[in-house]
């Protein structure tokens, strides 16, 4: 009896995404043992997602996992196939001819709102913006941020905000080396940005930065990082929270924010650190100026604190304003989505698609669980969604499919160009090349069009 899997009827996969969790996808199914080949299939013309377009300029350690990315990307069974979206240029039902199963690791690229009046206000952005702007993702290398604005707010107190912060706050020369933007270190290079609100909405013991990441703001050459002291007076239950063996991250956060409390040095650029304040309107107007802020109380059990708004307002001067209060998916194509929790709903990371596409799909990453987790996060995440794949296969019929050299067929007739892992290694040559002439690890290729001219014309 044929088996799908099997030298006699090969197993078609794509990996949809080529983000962590879809390199971590595409490694479970190579490590599987079966006959097959993996399509790791993405809508830009290179590969790594926010490896590439999310990760801090200044965080190049981080990045290193791009390493273990290329080594499975180099698989013989293993391809990319880039500069190809699903709903764009092929869809999830033709995908369905090519491939028995679809894994869809789409992540999160859109940001969440703050659904409050002004947030459309020109100087309001979207931290998700400016982190592709200063990362040189194509979609937002055209962004303009009014730079010559001396206060900006940043609201929320994650990882991404303390982002968003460092790069306004260091100065060009701790960028220049980094493989931070050409545009946007030039246009750091005239910022005039002094004053950083990074604003919270629950207290120092919910915050949600990493001890690592919090600690760095404490060491930045031209900024100095600030709390009030009066912050830091902890409530019974923030108490009990501190002091679970869980709690190692918002134990060391408060240590660190007591530090800040200490300082009394002021550099030039200052970094205030901000809690119990709820964004309740922005005012401006032909562009933001203000912020109006309810003072919050915290209520609820220990490790169920909720921010509760009271009557008392504070008011902060903004010329510019960031909220960074997580990222968003997108309904993906044609698959079912969950609008309220942002994700494709799954059981053990199988999606029910019947009628949609004759392949199986498979979901996993920040599109099947939210937008949370470190980059290893997706390892666990992936493997988990490839198990329930694998635990499927029996009972699919193995009829052959042509996977990846008809996709390609498919996209070359209707006028694409999709790129491969050589074409991404050119690309690759050539930004590191422009980097060696200007001293940086790499100046990226921004636009689409000077990606393919990189990748050159196909023989
Ligand atoms: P996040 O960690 O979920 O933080 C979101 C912040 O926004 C929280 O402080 C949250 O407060 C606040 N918030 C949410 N809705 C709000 C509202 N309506 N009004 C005011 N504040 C609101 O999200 P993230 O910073 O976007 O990070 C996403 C993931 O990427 C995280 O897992 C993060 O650790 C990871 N990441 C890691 C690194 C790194 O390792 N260096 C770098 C960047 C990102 P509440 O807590 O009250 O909800």
């Amino acid at each position: 009896m044929t088996i799908l899997g099997s030298a006699a009827c090969p197993l078609r996969a794509a990996v949809i995404g080529s983000g962590p969790s879809g390199f971590y996808a595409a490694e479970a199914l190579l490590q599987s043992g079966l006959k097959l080949t993996v399509d790791i299939i993405e809508r830009l013309p290179t590969p790594y997602g926010l490896v590439r377009f999310g990760v801090a300029p200044d965080h190049p350690k981080l990045k290193e996992v791009v390493q273990v990315f290329a080594r499975i990307a180099c698989h013989e069974a293993c391809s990319l196939i880039g500069n190809t979206g699903v709903g764009r240029d092929v869809s999830m039902r033709s995908l369905g001819q090519l491939y028995h199963v679809v894994v869809v690791a789409a992540g999160a690229s859109r940001d969440r709102c703050l659904g409050i009046p002004g947030e459309h206000l020109p100087g309001v952005h979207s931290a998700t913006d400016f982190v592709g702007w200063y990362n040189g993702h194509p979609d937002c290398a055209h962004l303009q941020f009014d730079l010559s604005q001396e206060t900006a707010v940043v609201i929320g107190q994650g990882n991404v905000a303390l982002d968003v912060c460092r790069i306004l706050a260091k100065s060009v020369d701790e960028l220049r080396h980094t493989d931070i933007a050409s545009h946007a270190l030039d246009a750091l290079a005239s910022s005039r940005v002094r004053e950083i609100h990074l604003i919270g909405r629950r207290g120092p013991a919910q915050a949600k930065f990493s001890p690592k990441e919090l600690r760095e703001l404490g060491h930045l050459e031209h900024c100095s990082a600030a709390v009030d002291e009066r912050d830091l007076i902890l409530s019974n239950e923030c108490l009990v929270e501190l002091k679970d063996p869980h709690a190692d991250a918002a134990a060391r956060n408060l240590q660190l924010l007591r530090e800040f409390a200490q300082v009394g040095q002021v550099k030039t650029k200052q970094c205030r650190i901000r809690f119990l304040l709820t964004p309740l309107e922005i005012h401006g107007d032909t562009r933001v100026r203000r912020i109006v802020f309810g003072r919050n109380e915290l209520c609820g059990p220990a490790f169920d604190r909720q921010a509760r708004c009271t009557d008392q307002r504070v008011e902060l001067d903004a010329g510019l304003v960031f909220r960074s209060v997580g990222y968003r998916s997108e309904p993906f194509d044609m698959l079912p989505f969950d609008k309220a929790r942002g994700l494709i709903p799954h059981v053990d990371g199988r999606v029910a698609c019947d009628g949609i596409t004759d392949a199986r799909v498979y979901v996993t990453g920040w599109i099947k669980r939210g937008p949370t987790g470190i980059i290893g996060t997706n390892r666990a995440d992936s493997v988990a969604s490839v198990q329930t794949l694998l635990s499927d296969l029996p009972f699919m019929t193995p009829v052959a499919k042509p996977g990846g050299s008809a996709l390609r067929e498919y996209l070359s007739s209707r006028g694409q160009r999709p790129t491969d892992w050589s074409d991404w290694e050119r690309i690759d040559m050539v930004e590191r090349e422009r980097g060696v002439a200007t001293g940086r690890a790499r100046e990226k290729l921004v636009r689409l069009d000077d990606m393919l001219a990189a990748a050159g014309s196909r023989s």
